[in-house]
């Protein structure tokens, strides 16, 4: 554990520019240490080390290495580089005490491990039984009978079924689950997929499925809702292998178990499944080194001040211990069980309440415990000061992954897809999918239809994927929260221009960059009738301009309710290229008709940025 390390410190970061690039040569400045990721592209390195691009790549060339700005160089050349300003290079995470890097759950090699409990979470389409199904397993299983039924939800919970441990996570839902994961955590060993009966798969049993799937996560189907008259097993079966899900009766891996949460059936067998896929898996941890934990939910008491529930997953969290989640640290003041026990210590697997902290963490947080408070505040100040660059080793752009498969870095581009209907959906993935090269393969890692939702962004952030629209559109949050994980959102509405950009990225090509801009405005003043081919907007064009090849967003009480190609524009009767301010004309945007007047036609053109 050394403390000195950090990102220059501010006096040989200030010297240096102001010395510019050649004093660095002919004076030997005092070594400062700074930690490099396994690779990073130039400008990355540029800012970490306060300096100008321009002067890093004249540095890289000097060394006999050329690259552009965006180029992504491994370690061994970044630290050829910083050391010519004076900086000592370290690996991210190479000192295990140090830095931001995620206290690290391998075990490999590690003595003393034994087994632990399986890690569940919950997920499925709305309504279909997340929750009944939870609180049935809890209700039969708990492992603490001695609170007089008083039943503590914590986040989490921990039943005994045949002298095994197994804990659930008890925030149901794949939005949660890929929250976590998007902040670094896998909390989950096993997913059990609910699926109700009468219903079948709907759009959120796919989505659960694709995050799951992301996440690598095991699947067993629990085919709920069996005392309904309704209820279909095989309907369900069909359903889940046409989505890809292959389950054990017709030769795969997926385990599916008929219950009915309501009536507690089939609850025994659900908890059987889980052990033998955990078995399966060979869950393992070392419950004697320093803990290792993920925040499940936090939130302020008003007595008791920041309480946060962890999921310990390997080590043994101890009360009076140092603690470092997120950017805070804290003293382990006092632990409580599920079942609202006081506690001393808890191991693997295990979800506790914890108080102490001087800060409310948030779910997806790792937390690690540390020897001494000095290594705590060491481990802090190191992540402040990291915390800018940090984010810029987030999911990639396009341009980023097309220059990491070009320096043969990366050989997978993960891409989320979301277009207006489920038709464009298999035409999209098929036309994608086609493209693999030698170089990467295009993988998708959820593909629906509708507007792009905070769920995708938060899915491409912990995928490190490209979230694709195809005449689609992005909700506010969606696009808000893309900012600030710094997701890349491609939007698209011309089928060629979409494969012709990931053809690009996978040749390890930077495709230019095409921006869109607002062209003008037209006014809907009357809607007519054509027939079966729909509706004519009557339009006014009140500034810029309109033409056959633009791109038109439907404004309606300020939000875009609609994204498409100009179908048709005409000028009374005649086709027409264009329309210039103050003319009228009729227009149909492709895939809508219900105009109403007041409706505002945002006219946008797509611009190559050079
Ligand atoms: P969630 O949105 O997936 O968490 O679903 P809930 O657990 O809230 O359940 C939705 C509705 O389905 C509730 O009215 C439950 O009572 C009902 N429900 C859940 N499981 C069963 C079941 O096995 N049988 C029947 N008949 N109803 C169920």
């Amino acid at each position: 554990m050394t403390s000195n390390q950090n990102i220059g410190s501010s006096e040989g970061g200030a010297t240096q520019r102001a010395r510019g690039n050649n004093a660095v040569q002919e004076t030997a400045p005092e070594t400062n240490n700074l930690l490099l990721p396994d690779t990073l592209s130039v400008h990355e390195l540029a800012n970490l080390m306060e300096e100008d691009p321009i002067d890093v790549i004249k540095e890289l060339i000097r060394q006999g290495v050329m690259a552009n700005i965006n180029q992504v160089i491994d370690f061994d050349i970044a630290s050829k580089v910083t050391q010519a300003y004076g900086f000592e290079a370290q690996r991210l995470g190479e000192d295990i005490d140090n830095g931001w890097r995620e206290f690290s759950l391998d075990e490999k090699g590690a003595p003393n491990l034994i087994a632990r409990p399986p890690v569940v979470t919950i997920l499925g389409h709305v309504d279909h039984g997340k929750t009944t199904l939870l609180d049935a397993i809890r209700e039969s299983n708990v492992t603490d009978r001695e609170v007089g039924g008083i039943t503590q939800h914590i986040g989490a919970y921990q039943v005994e079924y045949s002298g095994q441990k197994i804990t659930f996570l008890d925030t149901p839902g794949h939005e949660a689950f890929t929250a976590m994961r998007a902040r670094g955590a896998r909390a989950t060993d096993i997913a059990v997929l609910v699926v109700a009966a009468d219903d079948g798969i709907m759009p959120q049993t796919i989505e659960a499925m694709d995050h799951a799937r992301a996440a690598q996560v095991p699947i067993i189907v629990a085919i709920n809702k069996m005392d309904v008259p309704g209820a279909d097993v095989d309907r369900v079966k069909r359903q889940l292998v046409e989505n890809g899900l292959v389950i054990e009766e017709w030769g795969g891996e997926v385990i599916t178990v008929p219950v009915s949460a309501k009536e507690k059936q089939g609850i025994d067998e659900l908890l059987d499944n889980i052990l033998v896929v955990s078995e399966v898996e060979e869950l393992r941890a070392n419950p004697e080194r320093s803990a290792v934990g993920v925040i499940v939910e936090a939130q302020v008491d008003k007595s008791k001040g920041p309480v946060a529930t962890v999921l310990v997953q390997t080590g043994t969290l101890r009360t009076g211990g140092v603690v470092v989640v997120g950017r805070t640290w804290g003293r382990v003041r006092a632990l409580f069980s599920d079942s609202g026990s006081r506690v001393e210590y808890a191991g693997p697997s295990t979800p506790v309440e914890l108080l102490g902290l001087s800060q409310i963490p948030m779910a997806g947080d790792i937390l690690g415990s540390v020897d001494s408070e000095k290594i705590a505040k060491d481990i802090v100040g190191e992540r402040d000061r990291l915390s800018q660059s940090q984010q810029d080793f987030a999911a990639p752009t396009l341009e980023d992954a097309a220059s990491r498969i070009g320096s043969g870095e990366i050989s997978e581009l993960n891409l989320i897809i979301k277009t207006d209907v489920q038709g464009t959906v298999d035409a999209v993935r098929g036309s994608l999918s086609k493209l693999s090269t030698e170089k990467a393969r295009v993988s998708i890692v959820h593909a629906a239809s509708g507007s792009i939702n905070e769920t995708d962004v938060m899915l491409a952030t912990a995928s490190r994927a490209i979230v694709i629209g195809f005449s689609t559109k992005v909700e506010p949050g969606a696009r808000k929260l893309a900012e600030t994980e710094k997701v890349d959102i491609r939007q698209y509405d011309i089928i060629y221009r979409l494969v012709e950009d990931v053809q690009r990225a996978l040749s390890g090509l930077i495709a230019p960059e095409i921006r869109e801009v607002v062209e003008g405005h037209v006014e809907v003043r009357a809607v007519f009738s054509a027939g079966r081919r729909g509706n004519i907007a009557g339009s006014y064009v009140t500034d810029g301009r309109i033409t056959r090849n633009s791109i038109i967003h439907i404004i309606r009480g300020g939000e875009i309710i609609h994204r498409g190609l100009v179908a048709s524009l005409k000028h009374f009767k005649d086709d027409v290229r264009e329309m210039a301010t103050g003319f009228e004309c009729g227009v149909v945007v492709e895939g809508f008709t219900d105009y109403v007047v007041g409706d505002v036609l945002e006219v946008l053109r797509e611009q190559q940025v050079t």
